[in-house]
């Protein structure tokens, strides 16, 4: 059992934890990328101390560097889910299942669409991002769901709760693991309906469905933290003043909560929440 999980690590969530550790917290650090920066191919020049610019990127890799140099455990996992027994929390990756007394949510800012026609107009009308949290809806009906690796399967695995006419898309990629319902592997074209999502169109024909669930890729936190019930507003998890969300022992900072999209604010919004972590576990 952990005492503090910290998912993400970019500004927020290596500041928590360099913070925690030095108040004798043990915080595992789950990361699956570099963050807001991934893709970032420029210099950072507006943080403290930086005498020179330094690639995005640079900046990350020295900060995770930083935390394992201090002895904080850092792993490379993607987190597909988030449960609670209890007032533990059970933290799912592509790989383990940990448990946790504390959870702190440094995932950045994730917006997961797809660039196809129809999505956007029939996202909340048919296609929806989290089954635990829609899949009600669909009882007893035809649905679909997209994608092909692990976040997909554990998706899967909830819907056949709801109905048993469930048809997986792959949307073209290879489908890891073995799945007992229909798999379709052409790529979605086309989310087509009227008011409500009714079919869609793909390399080689029309499918009908009531709904659609996307699974692609991991999930983002906020769809994590929607399966927990946490209050989410704007696509900012809502937090109190000791950056704890509604469920107790669940915390969030950095660019999920919202407010200025900068690292500085992450890092103080990280250490912020460590300090959050280390007084809520001693209190119980
Ligand atoms: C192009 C670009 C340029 C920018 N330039 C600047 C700049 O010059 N100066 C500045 O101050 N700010 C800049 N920013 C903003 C800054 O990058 C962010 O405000 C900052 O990185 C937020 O830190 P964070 O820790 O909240 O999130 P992030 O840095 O986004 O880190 C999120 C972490 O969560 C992890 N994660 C997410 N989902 C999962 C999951 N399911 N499982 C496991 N891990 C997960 C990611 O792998 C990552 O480690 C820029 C942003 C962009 C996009």
């Amino acid at each position: 059992m952990k005492d503090a999980i910290i998912v993400g690590y970019g500004p927020a969530g290596i500041s928590a934890a360099i913070y925690l550790k030095r108040q004798g917290v043990e915080p595992l650090v789950i990361g699956k990328d570099l963050g807001a920066l991934e893709g970032y191919d420029d210099k950072v020049e507006n943080f403290y101390g930086l005498v020179e610019p330094i690639y995005g990127k640079d900046l990350i890799r020295n900060g995770i560097k930083q935390a394992q140099n201090l002895g904080i455990e850092v792993i490379t996992d993607a987190v597909i889910s988030l449960k609670m027994q209890g007032d533990i929390f059970e933290v799912i990756t592509t790989q383990e299942h940990y448990e946790t007394k504390t959870v702190l949510l440094a995932t950045g800012k994730t917006r997961r669409t797809m660039s196809r026609q129809g999505f956007s107009k029939y996202r909340g009308k048919g296609i929806s991002m989290c089954a635990t949290c829609d899949g009600f809806f669909y009882r007893r009906k035809k649905v679909g769901i997209i994608g092909c690796g692990p976040y997909m399967l554990h998706e899967l695995e909830y819907l056949k709760k709801m109905t048993k006419d469930i048809i997986v898309f792959t949307d073209g990629h290879v489908l890891h693991g073995e799945v007992d319902v229909p798999v379709v592997h052409d790529k979605i074209l086309k989310f087509c309906g009227t008011e409500k999502l009714t079919h869609v169109e793909t390399s080689t024909g029309k499918v009908e469905l009531d709904g659609m669930f996307v699974a692609l890729g991991v999930p983002s936190s906020v769809e994590f933290a929607s399966q927990l019930g946490v209050i989410i507003e704007k696509n900012n998890i809502v937090v109190n003043d000791h950056y704890m969300t509604n469920i107790p022992g669940l915390f969030a900072a950095g660019d999920v909560i919202g407010g200025k999209l900068q690292i500085a604010k992450a890092v103080y919004d990280g250490m912020n929440a460590a300090d959050a972590i280390y007084n809520y576990n001693h209190k119980k």
